[in-house]
Protein backbone atom coordinates (compact mmCIF):
# COMPACT_ATOMS: atom_id res chain seq x y z
CA UNK A 1 0.00 0.00 0.00
CA UNK A 2 3.16 2.27 0.71
CA UNK A 3 4.37 1.60 -2.73
CA UNK A 4 0.91 2.47 -4.32
CA UNK A 5 0.51 5.79 -2.08
CA UNK A 6 3.67 6.90 -3.01
CA UNK A 7 3.36 6.28 -6.83
CA UNK A 8 -0.25 7.77 -6.79
CA UNK A 9 1.61 11.33 -4.80
CA UNK A 10 4.12 11.56 -7.69
CA UNK A 11 1.93 11.09 -10.35
CA UNK A 12 0.09 14.12 -8.52
CA UNK A 13 3.27 16.00 -8.08
CA UNK A 14 3.50 15.95 -11.71
CA UNK A 15 0.40 17.08 -12.69
CA UNK A 16 0.59 19.82 -9.89
CA UNK A 17 3.72 21.22 -11.25
CA UNK A 18 2.07 21.03 -14.84
CA UNK A 19 -0.90 23.59 -13.48
CA UNK A 20 1.59 25.80 -11.58
CA UNK A 21 3.82 26.28 -14.82
CA UNK A 22 0.18 27.20 -16.20
CA UNK A 23 -1.01 29.45 -13.39
CA UNK A 24 2.16 31.14 -13.44
CA UNK A 25 1.96 31.86 -17.10
CA UNK A 26 -1.57 32.87 -16.88
CA UNK A 27 -0.11 35.60 -13.46
CA UNK A 28 2.33 36.68 -16.54
CA UNK A 29 -0.36 37.33 -18.77
CA UNK A 30 -2.58 39.45 -16.73
CA UNK A 31 0.96 41.33 -15.22
CA UNK A 32 3.46 42.00 -17.59
CA UNK A 33 2.83 40.30 -20.92
CA UNK A 34 2.78 42.58 -23.64
CA UNK A 35 -0.47 42.07 -25.66
CA UNK A 36 1.62 40.97 -28.60
CA UNK A 37 2.25 37.60 -26.71
CA UNK A 38 -1.59 36.63 -26.29
CA UNK A 39 -1.65 34.31 -29.23
CA UNK A 40 1.29 32.12 -28.33
CA UNK A 41 0.32 32.46 -24.59
CA UNK A 42 -3.02 30.94 -25.08
CA UNK A 43 -1.37 28.03 -27.19
CA UNK A 44 0.81 27.79 -24.17
CA UNK A 45 -0.84 27.53 -21.63
CA UNK A 46 -3.24 25.22 -23.68
CA UNK A 47 -0.46 23.20 -24.16
CA UNK A 48 0.30 22.22 -20.88
CA UNK A 49 -3.11 21.94 -19.72
CA UNK A 50 -3.31 19.49 -21.74
CA UNK A 51 -0.96 17.44 -20.84
CA UNK A 52 -1.87 18.05 -17.07
CA UNK A 53 -5.09 16.64 -18.09
CA UNK A 54 -4.10 13.64 -19.50
CA UNK A 55 -1.99 12.73 -16.87
CA UNK A 56 -4.05 13.48 -14.14
CA UNK A 57 -6.51 11.21 -16.17
CA UNK A 58 -4.85 8.73 -17.00
CA UNK A 59 -6.04 5.14 -15.92
CA UNK A 60 -2.78 4.19 -13.57
CA UNK A 61 -4.37 6.76 -11.58
CA UNK A 62 -7.95 5.40 -11.81
CA UNK A 63 -6.25 1.91 -10.82
CA UNK A 64 -4.59 3.65 -8.31
CA UNK A 65 -7.54 4.93 -6.40
CA UNK A 66 -9.31 1.51 -7.13
CA UNK A 67 -6.19 0.11 -5.19
CA UNK A 68 -5.89 2.09 -2.17
CA UNK A 69 -9.90 1.94 -1.14
CA UNK A 70 -9.61 -0.65 1.11
CA UNK A 71 -6.10 1.06 2.87
CA UNK A 72 -8.28 4.62 2.59
CA UNK A 73 -11.57 2.42 4.49
CA UNK A 74 -8.46 1.39 6.87
CA UNK A 75 -7.99 4.79 8.20
CA UNK A 76 -10.19 7.48 10.06
CA UNK A 77 -12.00 9.72 7.63
CA UNK A 78 -10.07 12.97 8.66
CA UNK A 79 -7.15 11.43 8.21
CA UNK A 80 -4.31 12.61 5.93
CA UNK A 81 -3.99 10.07 3.95
CA UNK A 82 -7.74 9.06 3.57
CA UNK A 83 -8.29 12.45 2.89
CA UNK A 84 -5.96 12.54 0.28
CA UNK A 85 -6.95 9.67 -1.52
CA UNK A 86 -11.08 10.66 -0.78
CA UNK A 87 -10.05 14.30 -2.70
CA UNK A 88 -8.12 12.75 -5.25
CA UNK A 89 -10.98 10.31 -6.61
CA UNK A 90 -13.94 13.18 -6.64
CA UNK A 91 -11.55 15.14 -8.73
CA UNK A 92 -10.68 12.04 -10.76
CA UNK A 93 -14.39 10.93 -11.18
CA UNK A 94 -15.08 15.09 -12.00
CA UNK A 95 -12.56 15.59 -14.66
CA UNK A 96 -12.41 12.24 -16.39
CA UNK A 97 -15.14 12.93 -17.37
CA UNK A 98 -14.12 15.90 -19.56
CA UNK A 99 -11.78 15.18 -22.76
CA UNK A 100 -8.08 16.40 -23.09
CA UNK A 101 -9.00 18.00 -25.88
CA UNK A 102 -11.61 19.89 -24.50
CA UNK A 103 -10.03 21.13 -22.00
CA UNK A 104 -7.36 22.76 -24.03
CA UNK A 105 -9.47 24.34 -26.58
CA UNK A 106 -11.15 25.86 -23.36
CA UNK A 107 -8.28 27.11 -22.00
CA UNK A 108 -7.13 28.80 -25.47
CA UNK A 109 -10.39 30.24 -25.70
CA UNK A 110 -10.23 31.81 -22.20
CA UNK A 111 -7.29 33.37 -22.41
CA UNK A 112 -7.68 35.06 -26.20
CA UNK A 113 -11.32 35.38 -25.10
CA UNK A 114 -9.79 37.29 -21.82
CA UNK A 115 -7.30 39.35 -24.30
CA UNK A 116 -9.97 40.71 -25.71
CA UNK A 117 -12.12 42.05 -23.25
CA UNK A 118 -8.87 43.79 -21.96
CA UNK A 119 -9.29 45.75 -25.04
CA UNK A 120 -12.72 45.83 -24.91
CA UNK A 121 -13.55 47.40 -21.76
CA UNK A 122 -11.40 50.31 -22.12
CA UNK A 123 -12.80 50.82 -25.30
CA UNK A 124 -16.53 50.39 -24.10
CA UNK A 125 -17.09 48.06 -27.34
CA UNK A 126 -19.32 45.37 -26.63
CA UNK A 127 -19.35 44.11 -29.73
CA UNK A 128 -15.75 43.45 -29.93
CA UNK A 129 -16.10 40.50 -27.36
CA UNK A 130 -19.67 39.61 -28.97
CA UNK A 131 -18.63 36.29 -30.53
CA UNK A 132 -16.00 35.21 -27.95
CA UNK A 133 -18.73 36.08 -25.21
CA UNK A 134 -21.10 33.14 -27.67
CA UNK A 135 -18.41 30.84 -27.85
CA UNK A 136 -17.84 30.91 -24.13
CA UNK A 137 -21.43 30.32 -23.46
CA UNK A 138 -21.37 27.57 -25.90
CA UNK A 139 -18.82 25.45 -24.09
CA UNK A 140 -20.05 26.66 -20.87
CA UNK A 141 -22.94 24.35 -21.67
CA UNK A 142 -21.29 21.95 -23.71
CA UNK A 143 -19.29 21.58 -20.57
CA UNK A 144 -21.99 20.96 -18.27
CA UNK A 145 -23.35 18.58 -20.71
CA UNK A 146 -20.86 16.49 -19.96
CA UNK A 147 -22.15 15.84 -16.39
CA UNK A 148 -25.85 14.21 -17.14
CA UNK A 149 -28.28 13.85 -14.59
CA UNK A 150 -28.07 17.07 -13.11
CA UNK A 151 -31.31 19.28 -12.61
CA UNK A 152 -29.83 22.44 -13.94
CA UNK A 153 -27.52 23.01 -16.14
CA UNK A 154 -25.85 25.31 -14.09
CA UNK A 155 -24.99 22.18 -11.08
CA UNK A 156 -22.36 20.37 -12.83
CA UNK A 157 -20.72 24.28 -13.59
CA UNK A 158 -21.22 25.29 -9.78
CA UNK A 159 -19.81 21.77 -8.05
CA UNK A 160 -16.46 22.87 -9.90
CA UNK A 161 -16.21 25.62 -7.39
CA UNK A 162 -19.18 24.91 -4.68
CA UNK A 163 -19.05 21.13 -4.64
CA UNK A 164 -22.31 20.32 -2.93
CA UNK A 165 -24.18 23.51 -3.78
CA UNK A 166 -26.88 23.66 -6.86
CA UNK A 167 -28.50 26.02 -8.45
CA UNK A 168 -31.39 25.58 -6.64
CA UNK A 169 -29.75 25.59 -2.87
CA UNK A 170 -28.14 29.11 -3.90
CA UNK A 171 -31.29 30.82 -4.85
CA UNK A 172 -33.10 29.38 -1.62
CA UNK A 173 -30.33 31.00 0.19
CA UNK A 174 -29.94 34.25 -2.06
CA UNK A 175 -33.54 34.01 -1.61
CA UNK A 176 -33.53 34.81 1.94
CA UNK A 177 -30.57 37.03 2.46
CA UNK A 178 -32.87 38.88 -0.31
CA UNK A 179 -35.36 39.43 2.23
CA UNK A 180 -32.95 41.27 4.80
CA UNK A 181 -30.97 42.85 2.60
CA UNK A 182 -33.73 44.60 0.45
CA UNK A 183 -35.54 46.74 3.93
CA UNK A 184 -32.00 47.61 4.84
CA UNK A 185 -31.10 49.11 1.69
CA UNK A 186 -33.93 50.51 1.38
CA UNK A 187 -34.04 52.11 4.89
CA UNK A 188 -30.37 53.03 4.61
CA UNK A 189 -30.51 54.78 1.04
CA UNK A 190 -33.45 57.10 2.48
CA UNK A 191 -30.97 58.95 4.26
CA UNK A 192 -29.09 61.41 3.41
CA UNK A 193 -25.62 59.74 2.12
CA UNK A 194 -22.71 60.17 3.25
CA UNK A 195 -19.96 62.17 2.22
CA UNK A 196 -17.04 60.07 0.84
CA UNK A 197 -15.60 63.26 -1.26
CA UNK A 198 -12.47 62.69 1.02
CA UNK A 199 -11.44 59.83 -0.73
CA UNK A 200 -11.38 60.80 -4.05
CA UNK A 201 -8.69 63.88 -3.72
CA UNK A 202 -5.29 63.00 -5.50
CA UNK A 203 -3.57 60.33 -3.70
CA UNK A 204 -0.53 59.35 -5.44
CA UNK A 205 0.33 55.87 -6.11
CA UNK A 206 3.37 54.57 -4.36
CA UNK A 207 2.00 55.95 -1.20
CA UNK A 208 -1.65 54.63 -1.59
CA UNK A 209 0.88 50.81 -2.49
CA UNK A 210 3.12 51.23 0.71
CA UNK A 211 0.30 51.80 2.80
CA UNK A 212 -1.35 48.27 1.83
CA UNK A 213 1.64 46.51 1.93
CA UNK A 214 2.40 47.76 5.77
CA UNK A 215 -1.18 46.48 6.57
CA UNK A 216 -1.21 43.41 5.26
CA UNK A 217 2.41 42.75 6.67
CA UNK A 218 0.70 43.66 9.77
CA UNK A 219 -2.14 41.03 9.38
CA UNK A 220 0.39 38.01 8.50
CA UNK A 221 0.37 38.03 4.99
CA UNK A 222 3.83 36.56 4.71
CA UNK A 223 6.05 38.36 1.65
CA UNK A 224 8.75 35.58 2.18
CA UNK A 225 6.17 33.78 0.57
CA UNK A 226 4.39 36.54 -1.14
CA UNK A 227 4.26 39.89 -3.73
CA UNK A 228 2.03 41.93 -5.05
CA UNK A 229 2.04 43.22 -8.40
CA UNK A 230 -0.50 45.44 -10.72
CA UNK A 231 -3.49 43.76 -12.91
CA UNK A 232 -6.58 45.20 -14.35
CA UNK A 233 -8.57 42.75 -12.28
CA UNK A 234 -7.42 42.11 -8.85
CA UNK A 235 -6.11 38.29 -8.33
CA UNK A 236 -4.71 35.95 -5.78
CA UNK A 237 -2.91 33.01 -7.45
CA UNK A 238 -0.91 30.31 -6.28
CA UNK A 239 2.58 28.41 -7.85
CA UNK A 240 3.23 26.73 -4.61
CA UNK A 241 2.66 27.01 -0.63
CA UNK A 242 5.85 28.76 -0.73
CA UNK A 243 4.90 30.91 -3.52
CA UNK A 244 1.39 32.58 -3.10
CA UNK A 245 1.15 36.06 -5.00
CA UNK A 246 -1.35 39.10 -5.26
CA UNK A 247 -2.33 41.64 -7.64
CA UNK A 248 -3.81 45.17 -7.44
CA UNK A 249 -4.94 48.14 -9.22
CA UNK A 250 -4.42 51.85 -8.38
CA UNK A 251 -6.78 54.66 -8.94
CA UNK A 252 -5.09 57.74 -8.07
CA UNK A 253 -8.56 59.26 -7.23
CA UNK A 254 -9.96 56.63 -5.24
CA UNK A 255 -8.56 55.49 -2.07
CA UNK A 256 -9.91 52.90 -1.44
CA UNK A 257 -9.63 50.76 -4.99
CA UNK A 258 -5.97 49.96 -4.14
CA UNK A 259 -6.10 49.50 -0.47
CA UNK A 260 -9.37 47.12 -0.04
CA UNK A 261 -8.50 45.04 -2.93
CA UNK A 262 -5.00 44.54 -1.69
CA UNK A 263 -6.83 43.52 2.09
CA UNK A 264 -9.01 41.55 -0.35
CA UNK A 265 -6.30 40.07 -1.92
CA UNK A 266 -4.32 39.54 1.01
CA UNK A 267 -6.92 37.06 2.98
CA UNK A 268 -7.21 34.82 0.15
CA UNK A 269 -3.28 34.43 0.26
CA UNK A 270 -3.23 33.96 4.19
CA UNK A 271 -5.61 31.21 3.19
CA UNK A 272 -3.33 29.56 0.99
CA UNK A 273 0.02 30.49 2.67
CA UNK A 274 -1.50 28.44 6.29
CA UNK A 275 -2.54 25.13 4.52
CA UNK A 276 -0.38 22.17 6.23
CA UNK A 277 3.21 22.39 4.27
CA UNK A 278 2.60 18.77 3.95
CA UNK A 279 0.12 18.77 1.62
CA UNK A 280 2.27 20.57 -1.01
CA UNK A 281 1.88 18.87 -4.65
CA UNK A 282 -1.23 17.26 -3.59
CA UNK A 283 -5.14 18.12 -4.18
CA UNK A 284 -5.62 19.30 -0.34
CA UNK A 285 -3.08 22.35 -0.91
CA UNK A 286 -5.58 24.41 -2.16
CA UNK A 287 -8.77 26.47 -0.41
CA UNK A 288 -11.74 24.01 -0.62
CA UNK A 289 -14.49 25.93 -2.32
CA UNK A 290 -14.99 29.60 -3.77
CA UNK A 291 -17.15 30.39 -1.16
CA UNK A 292 -14.73 29.43 1.45
CA UNK A 293 -12.16 31.31 -0.28
CA UNK A 294 -13.76 34.46 -0.39
CA UNK A 295 -15.09 34.16 3.55
CA UNK A 296 -11.62 34.93 4.16
CA UNK A 297 -11.34 37.61 1.54
CA UNK A 298 -14.19 39.93 3.05
CA UNK A 299 -13.16 39.10 6.69
CA UNK A 300 -9.82 40.66 6.35
CA UNK A 301 -10.95 43.43 3.50
CA UNK A 302 -14.86 44.47 5.48
CA UNK A 303 -14.87 42.88 8.64
CA UNK A 304 -11.74 43.59 10.00
CA UNK A 305 -10.47 45.93 7.39
CA UNK A 306 -13.61 48.22 7.26
CA UNK A 307 -14.20 48.25 11.26
CA UNK A 308 -14.10 51.31 13.35
CA UNK A 309 -11.95 49.94 15.69
CA UNK A 310 -8.71 49.24 12.60
CA UNK A 311 -9.45 52.59 11.83
CA UNK A 312 -8.39 54.09 15.46
CA UNK A 313 -5.35 52.20 15.08
CA UNK A 314 -4.56 53.03 11.60
CA UNK A 315 -6.10 56.28 10.85
CA UNK A 316 -3.56 58.70 12.26
CA UNK A 317 -0.87 56.58 10.26
CA UNK A 318 -2.90 57.11 7.24
CA UNK A 319 -3.35 60.78 8.13
CA UNK A 320 0.59 60.91 8.66
CA UNK A 321 0.77 59.85 4.61
CA UNK A 322 -1.62 62.17 3.05
CA UNK A 323 -1.77 65.06 5.27
CA UNK A 324 -3.10 67.28 2.58
CA UNK A 325 -5.71 65.17 2.09
CA UNK A 326 -6.96 63.97 5.13
CA UNK A 327 -4.98 66.15 7.87
CA UNK A 328 -8.69 67.84 8.18
CA UNK A 329 -10.78 64.62 7.64
CA UNK A 330 -11.68 63.50 11.51
CA UNK A 331 -12.12 59.45 11.89
CA UNK A 332 -15.69 59.74 11.93
CA UNK A 333 -15.96 61.36 8.66
CA UNK A 334 -13.37 59.06 7.13
CA UNK A 335 -15.31 55.67 8.69
CA UNK A 336 -18.65 56.86 6.82
CA UNK A 337 -16.84 57.60 3.77
CA UNK A 338 -15.51 54.41 3.53
CA UNK A 339 -18.58 52.57 4.19
CA UNK A 340 -20.78 54.57 2.54
CA UNK A 341 -23.80 52.84 1.23
CA UNK A 342 -25.16 54.00 -2.25
CA UNK A 343 -26.70 52.04 -5.12
CA UNK A 344 -23.53 52.13 -6.94
CA UNK A 345 -22.79 50.80 -10.50
CA UNK A 346 -19.62 48.70 -10.45
CA UNK A 347 -19.67 45.43 -7.61
CA UNK A 348 -16.35 45.47 -7.06
CA UNK A 349 -16.72 49.10 -5.59
CA UNK A 350 -19.88 48.25 -3.48
CA UNK A 351 -20.60 48.34 -0.09
CA UNK A 352 -21.07 45.58 2.16
CA UNK A 353 -24.65 45.99 2.15
CA UNK A 354 -25.62 46.63 -1.51
CA UNK A 355 -22.84 44.02 -2.71
CA UNK A 356 -24.93 40.56 -2.87
CA UNK A 357 -27.54 41.98 -4.54
CA UNK A 358 -24.57 43.19 -7.35
CA UNK A 359 -23.93 38.78 -6.79
CA UNK A 360 -27.53 38.31 -7.01
CA UNK A 361 -28.10 39.81 -10.75
CA UNK A 362 -25.17 38.20 -12.43
CA UNK A 363 -25.69 34.64 -11.04
CA UNK A 364 -29.71 35.03 -12.31
CA UNK A 365 -28.20 36.41 -15.73
CA UNK A 366 -25.63 33.50 -16.03
CA UNK A 367 -28.57 31.01 -15.20
CA UNK A 368 -30.94 32.54 -17.86
CA UNK A 369 -27.91 32.59 -20.02
CA UNK A 370 -27.50 28.37 -19.72
CA UNK A 371 -30.59 27.91 -19.47
CA UNK A 372 -30.80 29.57 -23.26
CA UNK A 373 -33.79 31.95 -22.10
CA UNK A 374 -31.13 34.81 -22.95
CA UNK A 375 -29.27 35.44 -26.47
CA UNK A 376 -25.72 37.18 -25.56
CA UNK A 377 -26.46 39.88 -27.86
CA UNK A 378 -29.15 40.75 -25.63
CA UNK A 379 -27.23 40.75 -22.81
CA UNK A 380 -25.98 44.50 -22.06
CA UNK A 381 -29.86 45.03 -21.79
CA UNK A 382 -30.77 42.36 -19.86
CA UNK A 383 -27.88 44.04 -17.64
CA UNK A 384 -29.07 47.46 -17.63
CA UNK A 385 -32.79 46.25 -17.00
CA UNK A 386 -31.99 44.49 -13.44
CA UNK A 387 -29.71 47.21 -12.49
CA UNK A 388 -32.30 48.89 -13.20
CA UNK A 389 -35.49 47.14 -11.03
CA UNK A 390 -32.90 45.90 -8.37
CA UNK A 391 -30.65 48.57 -7.79
CA UNK A 392 -32.43 51.43 -9.47
CA UNK A 393 -29.19 53.31 -11.28
CA UNK A 394 -28.58 52.65 -15.20
CA UNK A 395 -25.13 52.21 -16.45
CA UNK A 396 -23.79 54.87 -18.58
CA UNK A 397 -21.97 52.54 -20.94
CA UNK A 398 -20.85 49.26 -21.36
CA UNK A 399 -17.63 49.92 -19.88
CA UNK A 400 -19.14 50.28 -15.99
CA UNK A 401 -22.37 48.00 -16.84
CA UNK A 402 -22.01 44.13 -18.75
CA UNK A 403 -18.15 44.85 -19.50
CA UNK A 404 -16.72 45.49 -16.03
CA UNK A 405 -16.41 41.74 -14.58
CA UNK A 406 -13.32 39.55 -15.75
CA UNK A 407 -15.40 35.86 -15.28
CA UNK A 408 -17.71 36.07 -18.25
CA UNK A 409 -14.98 36.97 -20.80
CA UNK A 410 -12.20 34.76 -18.64
CA UNK A 411 -13.45 31.57 -20.27
CA UNK A 412 -16.95 30.47 -18.29
CA UNK A 413 -20.14 31.26 -17.86
CA UNK A 414 -21.80 29.57 -14.66
CA UNK A 415 -20.26 28.73 -11.21
CA UNK A 416 -18.40 31.89 -10.33
CA UNK A 417 -20.38 34.05 -8.60
CA UNK A 418 -22.13 32.30 -6.14
CA UNK A 419 -18.88 32.12 -4.63
CA UNK A 420 -18.72 35.30 -3.36
CA UNK A 421 -22.22 36.07 -1.69
CA UNK A 422 -22.05 32.40 -0.19
CA UNK A 423 -18.20 34.22 1.05
CA UNK A 424 -19.38 37.30 2.83
CA UNK A 425 -22.18 34.63 4.74
CA UNK A 426 -19.64 32.48 5.81
CA UNK A 427 -17.27 35.62 6.81
CA UNK A 428 -20.18 36.75 9.59
CA UNK A 429 -20.53 32.72 10.65
CA UNK A 430 -16.60 32.31 11.03
CA UNK A 431 -15.71 35.65 12.42
CA UNK A 432 -19.09 35.07 14.85
CA UNK A 433 -17.55 31.72 16.13
CA UNK A 434 -13.59 33.27 16.44
CA UNK A 435 -15.57 35.81 18.96
CA UNK A 436 -17.20 33.19 20.64
CA UNK A 437 -13.67 32.02 21.32
CA UNK A 438 -11.94 34.71 21.67
CA UNK A 439 -14.17 37.85 22.73
CA UNK A 440 -11.24 39.91 22.99
CA UNK A 441 -10.14 39.91 19.15
CA UNK A 442 -12.10 43.30 18.16
CA UNK A 443 -10.13 45.38 21.15
CA UNK A 444 -7.21 43.42 19.47
CA UNK A 445 -7.80 45.09 16.15
CA UNK A 446 -8.45 48.44 17.50
CA UNK A 447 -4.38 47.99 18.76
CA UNK A 448 -3.17 47.11 15.18
CA UNK A 449 -2.95 43.20 16.92
CA UNK A 450 -4.21 40.72 14.12
CA UNK A 451 -2.22 37.40 15.67
CA UNK A 452 -5.33 35.99 17.57
CA UNK A 453 -7.86 36.47 14.85
CA UNK A 454 -5.28 35.15 12.69
CA UNK A 455 -4.48 32.24 14.12
CA UNK A 456 -7.68 30.73 14.83
CA UNK A 457 -8.70 31.40 11.27
CA UNK A 458 -5.28 29.35 10.31
CA UNK A 459 -6.09 26.27 12.86
CA UNK A 460 -9.34 26.09 12.49
CA UNK A 461 -10.08 26.86 8.45
CA UNK A 462 -6.25 27.33 6.28
CA UNK A 463 -4.64 24.08 7.83
CA UNK A 464 -6.95 21.84 6.57
CA UNK A 465 -6.69 23.00 2.63
CA UNK A 466 -9.25 20.57 0.72
CA UNK A 467 -9.68 17.75 2.83
CA UNK A 468 -13.38 19.03 4.33
CA UNK A 469 -15.99 20.23 2.14
CA UNK A 470 -17.30 23.59 2.58
CA UNK A 471 -20.39 21.83 4.47
CA UNK A 472 -18.00 19.59 6.32
CA UNK A 473 -16.19 22.37 7.47
CA UNK A 474 -19.09 24.68 8.31
CA UNK A 475 -20.25 21.93 10.08
CA UNK A 476 -16.93 21.25 12.10
CA UNK A 477 -16.52 24.83 12.67
CA UNK A 478 -19.32 25.95 13.96
CA UNK A 479 -21.11 22.54 14.70
CA UNK A 480 -23.99 23.31 12.01
CA UNK A 481 -24.60 24.07 8.47
CA UNK A 482 -24.36 27.51 6.68
CA UNK A 483 -26.62 29.96 7.86
CA UNK A 484 -27.04 33.72 6.79
CA UNK A 485 -27.85 34.85 10.63
CA UNK A 486 -24.94 36.05 11.84
CA UNK A 487 -24.26 37.39 8.43
CA UNK A 488 -27.23 39.36 8.97
CA UNK A 489 -26.55 40.48 12.45
CA UNK A 490 -23.08 41.60 11.76
CA UNK A 491 -24.48 43.86 9.36
CA UNK A 492 -27.45 45.15 11.09
CA UNK A 493 -25.45 46.00 14.09
CA UNK A 494 -23.08 48.05 12.46
CA UNK A 495 -24.98 49.56 9.83
CA UNK A 496 -27.83 50.54 12.84
CA UNK A 497 -25.44 52.76 14.08
CA UNK A 498 -23.76 54.31 11.16
CA UNK A 499 -26.71 54.99 10.27
CA UNK A 500 -29.06 54.93 13.58
CA UNK A 501 -31.53 52.75 12.68
ZN1 LIG B 1 -12.09 37.31 -3.78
Amino acid sequence: MEAKLQELKNRLMEVDDLNNAVALLSWDQTTYMPPGGATARGRQMATLQRIGHEKFTDAAIGKLLDDLRPYEESLPYDSDDASLIRVTRRAYEKLIRLPSDFVAEMSNHAALSYQVWTEARPANDFNKVLSHLERTLDMSRKMADYFPGYSHIADPLIDFSDDGMKAESVREVFGQLRQQLVPLVRAITAQEPADSSCLSLHYPENQQLDFGLEVIKQYGYDFNRGRQDKTHHPFMTKFSLGDVRITTRVNEHDLGDALFSTLHEAGHGMYEQGINMAYEGTPLAGGTSAGVHESQSRLWENIVGRSRGFWEYYYPRLQSIFPEQLGKVSLDKFYRAINKVQRSLIRVDADEVTYNLHVMIRFDLELELLEGKLEIRDLPEAWDERYETDLGIHAPDNRDGVLQDVHWYGGLIGGAFQGYTLGNILSGLYYAQALKAHPEIPSEIGQGKFDTLHTWMRDNIYTHGSKFTADELTEKVTGGPLRIEPYIDYLKTKYGELYSL
